[in-house]
């Protein structure tokens, strides 16, 4: 390999040429290498397959309310090192991010690959184009749950809540709104499509932080953290 990855190997990383490196292909194999490095090119030889990291238990589709700037990129990598399967960029009635472009999901299709080497999780999150949220809402039945955190919602603590609306459920989406919230109008689109609101506490989270709690709440009432 020669350009980003190369460079990532050897100047960041500092392997060296006969490290031995950790693999992961798409499909979430997992193999030994050892490295053989000359100037800008790096090879590697497989010594042989390695059981590849557990798949999560349960499977969580992040839909993000497209915030502004370039907070969708620490939304993608803190999704990603989280196990999220799949984040759907959403614009909604308030968002007001240029995330919409096409190049965006490019760039976040590259920075999800690069968190998934990092944290050495079995395969790489999908990133969906930027869908509408009306088209979220058609899509709710994909899923055993759908959680939308509404900072409206009635205070209930999550510790009472989760384990009644996680049982049985292996697919389970989130839905953030974008820095603005969602309208009533939405949360109504929503639950009537089958969502359940939650309350994330009386504390407003800025929506780059609200899905990663969620998708952290979620790890752990799976047991996986
Ligand atoms: N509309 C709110 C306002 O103007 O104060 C802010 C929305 S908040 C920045 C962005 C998203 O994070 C919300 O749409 C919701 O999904 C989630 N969120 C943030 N704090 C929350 C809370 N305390 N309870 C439930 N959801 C919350």
């Amino acid at each position: 390999m020669r350009g980003d990855d190369a460079r990532k190997l050897t100047l960041v990383l500092r392997k060296r040429d006969g490290d031995l490196v950790h693999l992961y292909d798409s499909s979430g194999s997992a193999f030994e290498a050892q490295l053989a490095i000359t100037d800008a090119r790096v090879r590697a030889r497989l010594v042989r397959t390695i059981a590849a990291p557990p798949v999560e238990s349960l499977e969580i589709v992040l839909a993000q309310g497209l915030p502004k700037g370039q907070k969708m990129d620490f939304v993608v990598e803190k999704a990603t090192e989280l196990g999220v399967a799949r984040i759907v960029p959403l614009v909604t009635e308030r968002t007001q991010g240029e995330g919409a472009r096409e190049g965006k999901t490019e760039r976040w299709r590259r920075l999800a690959r690069a968190a998934a080497q990092q944290c050495g999780r079995s395969g790489v999150p999908e990133i969906e184009a930027p869908l509408a949220w009306s088209e979220m809402c058609a899509r709710f039945s994909e899923f055993e749950r759908v959680l939308v955190p509404w900072e409206l919602a009635k205070v209930e603590p999550l510790a009472g809540r989760l384990p009644g609306l996680l049982t049985g459920v292996r697919r389970v989406a989130v839905a953030i709104g974008p820095e603005g919230g969602f309208s009533h109008a939405e949360i109504e689109q929503a639950t009537a499509a089958g969502a359940v609101t939650i309350s994330l506490g009386r504390r407003i989270l800025r929506t780059e932080t609200a899905g990663l709690v969620v998708c952290g709440i979620l790890r752990y009432a799976a047991g996986e953290l």
